[in-house]
């Protein structure tokens, strides 16, 4: 089992070690690859934090319309259970108002039996039973004011038209009978014994009570919270103005959506102030009053914004170094990639010349030998030697020389031009020429177009020899690699076929019979 375990982290050990190897061959033949997959990455990460930052928007939405909706439905429930109490006391009043005895009673007991259980409501303030002609009749603090007539409300009007109305819920109005209090209005009609109208029971409820139960939301600064009737009469509103009570918003374009869903969110500029808001509202259940909780849109998102902005320019921040450090060694790589192809190229070439040195000649030898041997094909080599070159540098000196060299090197890499032949400085004014897959006769032509060349050419015309121009002396050699012999055994023939010609006279090819 140990055994098992040592070869498996053996085994993944080499594998880490070849992926190593073959991205760091990969950036090392593509420096760019660094710079490139250093800005993917970089960019990935960024849509990564982008993409949680904006969850993190919707979740912040989420988190507000949650809170508005427990917020309405504690105002909704509040509401509700106040009416609910409210309108039992207007039943216990219609109820007493309706009974003809209730009226033949002393005017203390009266009063108990007609308001006993409104006395206790909050916010309350006034009850009163009102006649057929608006009068009030009874009230429960026991004033009556004659010259007080209050047919004209819209609580009474409605009342007196339709039996069928219930409990009225009335617009907001500055009460008659208490010093011009704001207050709105609750009733239920009163029937004669004929079931004709007799008039209605009043509660006056103090706008403050609306007031009150809003002052307990917090929604920010800028938010905002009310309570309008399902027509878009505002009963009460936080931030409070006592203007704008009593006003319609109606008109607001989206309010047609509060009065026609039960309950529902969206996001609108308000019609009183025109701050953007995030409205949640309720209709309050066997009602006509709608609540409503808006928290602004600037407010919701502020800490979300707050945070996105530091994570964000972060990221950014992070992710633009990230980004240029990895362009930076994406260059430097590159440089260095460059410098070591340069010091390769030098250190396979010679300087004087630019042609290949002596140690590629050697290898490239070594290879197309086996090449040919391989392929059963023939290999031929030159030797090239400038004639009386040491007369030249004597007459005209080294850099004359050298010259002279630079020129014929150029002469025969002009008549060799296979990209698989090679054209090699040996050393000295001598130079070798490896042509592959080349048979001795080819290997002649090529050899005598050299001489040819280097003849023609008018480099310190007629200052190197006998004939006049500089000249060279060609020996070739081919052999069969497949038949046997060696490098070395070439080379060595073409260099006695150099000697030959040099003997013959020199400005000559020789090669082999
Ligand atoms: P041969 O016709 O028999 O070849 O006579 P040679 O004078 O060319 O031959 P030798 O081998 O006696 O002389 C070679 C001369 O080449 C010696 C040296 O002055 C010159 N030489 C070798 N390398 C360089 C070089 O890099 N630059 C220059 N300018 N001359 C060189
Ligand atoms: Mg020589
Ligand atoms: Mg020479």
């Amino acid at each position: 089992m140990p055994h098992r375990v040592l070869s498996l982290r053996r085994r993944w050990r080499k594998a880490v070690r070849k992926c190593v190897a073959v991205v760091t061959q990969a950036v090392g033949r593509h420096p760019f690859l660094a710079g490139i997959a250093g800005t993917a990455v970089a960019m990935a990460m960024a849509s990564l934090t982008f993409l949680t930052l904006y969850d993190g928007r919707a979740d912040a939405l989420l988190h507000a319309h949650e809170t508005s909706e427990n917020l309405v439905s504690l105002i909704s429930s509040d509401l509700a259970r106040n009416v609910e109490i409210y309108d039992l006391s207007l039943h216990s009043m219609v109820d007493g108002a309706q009974n003809p005895q209730t009226w033949q009673l002393p005017a203390a007991l009266r009063q108990s039996v007609l308001f006993d259980r409104a006395t206790t409501a909050a916010y309350l303030g006034g009850a009163y039973v009102l006649d057929a002609s608006g009068r009030v009749v009874a009230s429960q603090k026991g004033e009556l004011n004659p010259a007080v007539r209050l047919d004209d409300r819209d609580y009474f009007v409605a009342q007196q038209r339709n039996p069928y109305v219930g409990l009225f819920v009335s617009h907001p109005f500055r009460s008659r009978l208490r010093g011009g209090n704001l207050s709105i209005g609750l009733t239920r009609r009163i029937n004669g014994p004929d079931g004709a109208f007799a008039g209605v029971a009043l509660l006056a409820i103090r706008i403050e009570y609306f007031q009150r139960l809003l002052d307990k939301i917090n929604t920010g600064k800028a938010g905002s919270v009310f309570i309008a009737l399902d027509d878009g009469t505002l009963l009460a509103r936080k931030p409070y103005t006592v203007e704008q009570i009593g006003t319609s918003i109606a008109k607001s374009p989206t309010f047609q959506r509060m009065a026609s869903q039960a309950e529902g969110s969206y996001v609108a500029n308000s019609a009183v102030d025109g701050v953007l808001r995030i409205f949640t509202f309720a209709h309050v259940p066997s009602t006509p009053l709608i609540a409503v909780v808006a928290p602004s849109v600037d407010e919701v998102f502020a800490e979300w914004r707050r945070r996105s902005l530091v994570a964000g320019g972060l990221t950014l921040a992070l992710g633009t170094v990230f980004v240029v450090v990895a362009w930076l060694l994406a260059f430097t790589l590159q440089d260095k990639v460059a410098a070591q192809a340069e010091l390769v190229r030098l250190a396979a070439t010679d300087p004087l010349t630019g042609l290949s040195n002596r140690r590629v000649l050697d290898s490239r030898l070594d290879e197309e030998w086996l090449r040919a041997r391989r392929s059963g094909s023939a290999m031929s080599v030159l030797f090239v030697d400038v004639d009386y070159f040491k007369r030249f540098n004597d007459t005209y000196g080294h850099a004359a020389g050298d010259e002279v060299l630079i020129a014929v090197a150029e002469c025969i890499a002009t008549v060799v031009r296979r990209s698989v032949d090679l054209v090699a400085r040996y050393g000295g004014e001598e130079f070798a020429v490896v042509l592959p897959d080349t048979s001795a006769e080819g290997a002649l032509i090529v050899a005598e177009k050299i001489r040819k060349k280097v003849q023609g050419m008018s480099v310190f015309d007629g200052a190197s020899d006998e004939h006049g121009s500089v000249t060279v002396s060609v020996g070739c050699a081919t052999c069969l690699p497949a038949e046997g012999g060696s490098v070395s055994g070439l080379m060595g023939e073409a260099d006695a076929q150099l000697y030959a010609a040099k003997s013959a006279g020199r400005n000559r090819v020789r090669a082999a019979d």
